[in-house]
C-alpha cells in the first residue's frame, strides 16, 4: 500500500542491482548510494532485473553479447546457452506491462549485456571484445519508450549529465500529467510558455521549431500534435545546456527587469553572469541573484518560468555545473 508521499514521488524504472538487490550473476549488488539515499526522496523506484525475471537463477553463469555473423546474441559464457530469444520475448512482454506504471525515466546498470545502454562488450566468434554494444533489454526499452529519459548509472557521476537527466525526468513527469489530463489548447500554451527559458538554454533552434509547432495548434490539440510536441520537447531537453546558452538566457532574464535596477545592481548582475560564463562560479550563483531581483520586481512572464525551479532545490544540482 502506497502512502501519500509515495504517490507524489515520480515513478522511475531502475536496474534492480542498483537499488542494492542481490540479483547479480555472482549474488552481489551494485547499490548506488546517491540513488538510494538522495534521489529516493523524490522518486518512486520500479526495479526490474531482466535476467532474474526471465528465469535465470542467482548466482548464475556470466552471460555476454556475442556477434555471430550479422546478429547479436546473448550467450552463457560457460555453457554457450543462447538466451537471445528468451530475452527478446520476455522484454516485449515486460515492457508492455510497464505502460501502466507511467514511468517518467529509467536508470540502467552500465556494461551489462542486458541493461547496458552503450559501450557494452560484444565478443566476436574468436572471443575478442569490442565495446560497441547495447544490452538487449536496454535496446528494447529505448525502442518502446523513445521519449522517456534513460540514463546509465555510470554517466550520472558527471554533474552535467546528472542535472540534465533529473531536469528531463521532472519535465517528462509534468508533461505526462498534462497530456493525461486531456488538455485544452490554452493549457498546452501555458505549459509551453512556462518552459521557454529552459528550452532556450538547451537549443535555441528547437525552441523556435516548438514555437512554430504550437502556433499551429488550433482550438483542440490533435493526437498528432501532442505526439509531435512531446517528441520534439523531450529531444530538445536532451541537448546539452552549455554555459554559453545559459549565459544568453540569464542576460535575456536580466533584460526584463533591468529598468528597475540601479547602476550598481546592474553592474553586479553583469559581473556575476560573466563569472559564471568563465566558469568561476556555478550556475546557482547568477540564478540566486536574479531570483532575488525577480522577487523584488515580479515580472508576470518570468515568475512562471520553470527555469527558476526545474526540480527540488535540495538536490543542489546547479551548485556543481
Ligand atoms: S545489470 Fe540488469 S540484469 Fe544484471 S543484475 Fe543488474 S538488473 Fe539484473
Amino acid at each position: 500500500m502506497h502512502n501519500k508521499l509515495q504517490l507524489n514521488k515520480i515513478p522511475v524504472g531502475i536496474s534492480s542491482c542498483l537499488l542494492g538487490q542481490k540479483v547479480r550473476f555472482d549474488g552481489g549488488h551494485k547499490e548506488g548510494r546517491y540513488i538510494t539515499k538522495i534521489l529516493s526522496n523524490y522518486i518512486h523506484w520500479l526495479p526490474v532485473c531482466p535476467e532474474v525475471e526471465m528465469g535465470l537463477p542467482v548466482p548464475r553463469e556470466n552471460i555476454r553479447l556475442v556477434k555471430i555473423k550479422y546478429n547479436i546474441h546473448l550467450m552463457g559464457g560457460k555453457t554457450q546457452t543462447d538466451y537471445t530469444r528468451q530475452m527478446h520475448q520476455w522484454s516485449k512482454k515486460r515492457l508492455e506491462q510497464l505502460k501502466s506504471e507511467n514511468l517518467c525515466g529509467y536508470i540502467l546498470k552500465r556494461s551489462s549485456p542486458s541493461c547496458g545502454m552503450e559501450k557494452v562488450r560484444v565478443y566476436n566468434e574468436k572471443g575478442m571484445p569490442h565495446k560497441n554494444g547495447v544490452g538487449l533489454y536496454a535496446q528494447a526499452l529505448k525502442n518502446k519508450y523513445p521519449n522517456m529519459p534513460i540514463e546509465e548509472e555510470g554517466r550520472l557521476n558527471d554533474p552535467v549529465l546528472l542535472e540534465n537527466f533529473i531536469e528531463r525526468v521532472f519535465a517528462y513527469y509534468r508533461l505526462k500529467n498534462l497530456i493525461n489530463s486531456i488538455p485544452s489548447a490554452k493549457e498546452i500554451i501555458d505549459f509551453h510558455t512556462s518552459y521557454k527559458l529552459i528550452l532556450m538554454a538547451h537549443s535555441p533552434v528547437n525552441y523556435k521549431r516548438l514555437g512554430q509547432l504550437t502556433a499551429n495548434l488550433g482550438k483542440a490539440p490533435s493526437t498528432d500534435f501532442l505526439n509531435d510536441y512531446v517528441s520534439l520537447f523531450m529531444k530538445t531537453l536532451k541537448f546539452k545546456a552549455t554555459a554559453k546558452k545559459h549565459t544568453n538566457v540569464l542576460l535575456h532574464v536580466m533584460g526584463y527587469f533591468k529598468k528597475h535596477l540601479d547602476k550598481d545592481d546592474k553592474k553586479e548582475c553583469l559581473e556575476i553572469i560573466e563569472q559564471y560564463r568563465l566558469g568561476y562560479v556555478p550556475l546557482i550563483v547568477p540564478i540566486t541573484l536574479l531570483k532575488h531581483h525577480l522577487r523584488r520586481n515580479p515580472e508576470k512572464w518570468l515568475v512562471k518560468q520553470v527555469y527558476f525551479n526545474p526540480y527540488p532545490e535540495e538536490l543542489m544540482l546547479r551548485n556543481k555545473i
